[in-house]
């Protein structure tokens, strides 16, 4: 896949394959392309795509429109979380739901049968009740705006999770309450796709495959020890093994 934002080129060629089930960590400097990839596959409108294709269960999914994407089960959980004053986190949370529901031809949920889930989704992130009754993510803390990204993971069960540097900012407590979040949403069902500049969340979720960006291309795949790897040697070595 090719991608550009205005005139320049950001992905320069990307392939990668993910089956479900499986965990992918998608590491590299800043500015490498990282996030470009994880939004574009969500459907962030601000890219154009240059060249290649996505397929996503067998379909386009280029094609599809953003709410289209989610409701199939693409999920994408924002480097920076973005603030939605006057827009209650349960209402929110709860059309999110629906929304997929609906997708699938399911009935809306009752109040009743929505806050079983909530609190069981809340338990898993350990946010309290009044976080949920509160505009999204206003005045929550850094940690607070990662966990409610993880709590709509719990709640919805997309196919597809792009977690995008969901460890950054975290302390050793948030950042294991996040991990369990992650692993508790793992299963063979699944597949998560997870931006992350440092090797430190990959000791609390292992990645099946750990592929490095560099300068919009991937430079280097390997499995878990890559990570390592690169926690001890840096990225800079890795600009070498750029493909022409
Ligand atoms: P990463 O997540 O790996 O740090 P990004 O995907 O955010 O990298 O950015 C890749 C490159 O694209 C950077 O050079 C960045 O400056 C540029 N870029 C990202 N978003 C925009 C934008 N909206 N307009 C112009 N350039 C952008
Ligand atoms: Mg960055
Ligand atoms: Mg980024």
């Amino acid at each position: 896949m090719e991608v550009s934002i205005g005139d320049t080129q950001i992905l320069k060629g990307i392939s990668l394959t993910v089956n479900i089930g499986e965990v992918h960590a998608i590491m590299g400097p800043n500015g490498s392309g990282k996030s470009t990839l994880a939004n574009v596959l969500a459907g962030r409108p601000e890219y154009k795509i240059t060249g290649g294709e996505v397929l996503y269960k067998g379909q386009n999914l280029l094609a599809m429109a953003p709410e289209t994407r989610a409701r199939e089960g693409v999920f994408l959980a924002f480097q920076y979380p973005v603030e939605l004053p006057g827009v209650r986190s349960w209402q929110f949370l709860k059309t999110s739901v629906d929304a997929m529901r609906q997708h699938r031809g399911e009935k809306e949920l009752r109040v009743r049968e929505f806050d079983r889930l909530l609190e069981a989704a809340m338990e898993t992130v350990e946010i309290e009740g009044d976080l949920v009754r509160r505009s999204v993510n206003e005045g929550y803390s850094g940690g607070e705006k990662k966990r409610n990204e993880i709590l709509q993971l719990a709640l919805l069960k997309p196919t597809l999770a792009l977690l995008d540097e969901t460890d950054s900012g975290l302390d050793i407590d948030a950042l294991r309450i996040v991990s369990n979040g992650v692993n508790q949403y793992k299963s063979s069902e699944r597949a998560i796709v997870m931006v992350t500049h440092y090797q430190r969340i990959l000791n609390y979720i292992t990645p099946d495959y750990v592929h490095v960006l560099v300068d919009g291309n991937i430079a280097m795949s390997g499995g878990r020890e890559l990570a390592l790897e690169l926690e001890e040697k840096g990225y800079e070595w890795l600009r070498e093994e750029v493909p022409a």
